[in-house]
Protein backbone atom coordinates (compact mmCIF):
# COMPACT_ATOMS: atom_id res chain seq x y z
CA UNK A 1 0.00 0.00 0.00
CA UNK A 2 1.59 3.62 -1.11
CA UNK A 3 1.00 5.08 2.36
CA UNK A 4 3.37 6.77 4.00
CA UNK A 5 2.80 6.47 7.45
CA UNK A 6 2.50 2.66 6.80
CA UNK A 7 5.76 3.23 5.45
CA UNK A 8 6.81 4.67 8.68
CA UNK A 9 5.51 1.63 10.88
CA UNK A 10 6.79 -1.06 8.84
CA UNK A 11 10.69 0.99 8.87
CA UNK A 12 10.98 1.34 4.91
CA UNK A 13 10.51 5.54 6.22
CA UNK A 14 12.81 6.06 9.23
CA UNK A 15 11.18 8.10 11.94
CA UNK A 16 12.15 8.15 15.79
CA UNK A 17 9.89 5.35 17.66
CA UNK A 18 9.07 8.27 20.80
CA UNK A 19 6.59 5.37 22.01
CA UNK A 20 5.37 2.13 20.28
CA UNK A 21 3.00 -0.69 21.12
CA UNK A 22 1.36 -4.11 19.79
CA UNK A 23 -1.34 -1.07 18.50
CA UNK A 24 -0.11 2.52 18.06
CA UNK A 25 3.27 4.18 17.59
CA UNK A 26 4.43 7.76 18.07
CA UNK A 27 7.04 9.89 16.08
CA UNK A 28 8.34 13.28 16.05
CA UNK A 29 5.99 15.28 13.49
CA UNK A 30 8.80 16.40 10.50
CA UNK A 31 7.52 19.88 10.48
CA UNK A 32 6.94 20.63 14.30
CA UNK A 33 4.42 23.37 15.04
CA UNK A 34 5.16 23.46 18.67
CA UNK A 35 7.74 22.97 20.93
CA UNK A 36 6.73 19.25 21.47
CA UNK A 37 4.98 18.09 18.12
CA UNK A 38 4.06 14.80 18.31
CA UNK A 39 1.96 12.33 15.61
CA UNK A 40 0.53 9.21 17.47
CA UNK A 41 -1.00 6.43 14.80
CA UNK A 42 -2.82 3.17 14.62
CA UNK A 43 -0.22 0.26 13.40
CA UNK A 44 -3.42 -0.34 11.26
CA UNK A 45 -4.21 1.47 8.16
CA UNK A 46 -7.23 3.64 9.06
CA UNK A 47 -7.76 6.52 6.20
CA UNK A 48 -9.30 8.64 8.72
CA UNK A 49 -11.34 8.80 12.18
CA UNK A 50 -14.30 9.03 9.92
CA UNK A 51 -13.38 6.02 8.59
CA UNK A 52 -12.55 4.60 12.01
CA UNK A 53 -15.47 1.56 12.49
CA UNK A 54 -17.05 -0.18 15.44
CA UNK A 55 -14.57 -2.69 16.01
CA UNK A 56 -11.95 0.02 16.32
CA UNK A 57 -13.17 1.57 19.62
CA UNK A 58 -10.47 -0.47 21.84
CA UNK A 59 -7.17 1.36 19.51
CA UNK A 60 -9.36 4.68 19.37
CA UNK A 61 -9.50 4.85 23.31
CA UNK A 62 -5.38 3.41 23.16
CA UNK A 63 -4.10 5.66 20.74
CA UNK A 64 -5.98 8.36 22.95
CA UNK A 65 -4.27 7.35 26.70
CA UNK A 66 -1.17 6.97 24.66
CA UNK A 67 -1.19 10.46 24.10
CA UNK A 68 -1.77 11.15 27.65
CA UNK A 69 1.16 9.10 28.61
CA UNK A 70 3.29 11.05 25.96
CA UNK A 71 2.16 14.32 27.39
CA UNK A 72 2.54 13.45 30.51
CA UNK A 73 6.46 12.25 29.71
CA UNK A 74 7.10 15.55 27.54
CA UNK A 75 5.67 17.55 31.34
CA UNK A 76 3.42 19.26 29.29
CA UNK A 77 2.09 20.24 32.92
CA UNK A 78 0.60 23.62 31.73
CA UNK A 79 -1.40 21.80 28.51
CA UNK A 80 -1.12 20.33 25.26
CA UNK A 81 -3.75 20.23 21.92
CA UNK A 82 -5.09 16.96 20.53
CA UNK A 83 -5.65 17.66 17.04
CA UNK A 84 -7.30 15.23 14.53
CA UNK A 85 -7.71 16.47 11.47
CA UNK A 86 -9.89 14.81 9.24
CA UNK A 87 -10.88 14.52 5.72
CA UNK A 88 -10.54 18.09 3.14
CA UNK A 89 -12.15 20.59 5.33
CA UNK A 90 -10.86 19.26 8.08
CA UNK A 91 -7.00 20.23 6.64
CA UNK A 92 -5.87 15.89 6.40
CA UNK A 93 -2.80 15.90 4.45
CA UNK A 94 -1.94 12.05 5.23
CA UNK A 95 -4.12 9.71 4.87
CA UNK A 96 -3.84 7.46 7.50
CA UNK A 97 -5.55 8.74 10.93
CA UNK A 98 -3.38 9.95 12.96
CA UNK A 99 -3.55 12.43 16.23
CA UNK A 100 -1.41 15.43 16.27
CA UNK A 101 0.07 16.19 19.90
CA UNK A 102 0.73 19.69 20.10
CA UNK A 103 2.49 21.50 23.59
CA UNK A 104 5.36 23.62 24.44
CA UNK A 105 3.65 26.97 24.10
CA UNK A 106 0.45 28.81 24.35
CA UNK A 107 -2.37 27.94 21.56
CA UNK A 108 -5.15 30.18 19.81
CA UNK A 109 -8.65 29.60 19.55
CA UNK A 110 -10.26 29.08 17.02
CA UNK A 111 -7.36 27.31 14.73
CA UNK A 112 -7.33 28.30 11.14
P1 LIG B 1 -2.33 16.35 8.66
O1 LIG B 1 -2.19 17.63 7.92
O2 LIG B 1 -3.19 16.45 9.88
O3 LIG B 1 -2.72 15.21 7.75
O4 LIG B 1 -0.90 16.04 9.25
C1 LIG B 1 0.09 15.34 8.58
C2 LIG B 1 1.36 15.67 9.27
O5 LIG B 1 2.33 14.73 8.88
C3 LIG B 1 1.92 17.04 8.95
O6 LIG B 1 1.98 17.81 10.16
C4 LIG B 1 3.29 16.76 8.38
O7 LIG B 1 4.25 17.69 8.79
C5 LIG B 1 3.58 15.37 8.90
N1 LIG B 1 4.48 14.58 8.09
C6 LIG B 1 4.47 14.41 6.75
N2 LIG B 1 5.45 13.57 6.38
C7 LIG B 1 6.07 13.17 7.51
C8 LIG B 1 7.17 12.28 7.78
O8 LIG B 1 7.77 11.66 6.88
N3 LIG B 1 7.53 12.14 9.08
C9 LIG B 1 6.88 12.80 10.09
N4 LIG B 1 5.86 13.62 9.88
C10 LIG B 1 5.45 13.80 8.61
Amino acid sequence: MDCLFCKIVSGDIPATRVYEDEQVLAFPDIHPQAPTHLLIIPKKHIRSHAEAAAGDKEMLGHLMFAAGELAREKKLDGGYRLVINTGPDGGQTVDHMHVHLLGGRPMHWPPG
